[in-house]
């Protein structure tokens, strides 16, 4: 299931396609657009 992911140091998650954006205010990505991942694992693509 597609979900979004904040690739900044809040490491934010959210099965939520309206949020669109870092809801973290102290993250460094705060306010920028969350990346779409399909990931099973929860790794998010990590390597
Ligand atoms: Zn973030
Ligand atoms: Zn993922």
């Amino acid at each position: 299931m597609t979900h979004y992911i904040c690739t900044g140091e809040c490491k934010g998650e959210t099965d939520d396609e309206t949020v669109g954006t870092c809801q973290a205010e102290s993250c460094n990505k705060f306010g920028e657009p969350l990346k779409p991942c399909n990931c099973e694992n929860g790794r998010h693509n990590a390597h």
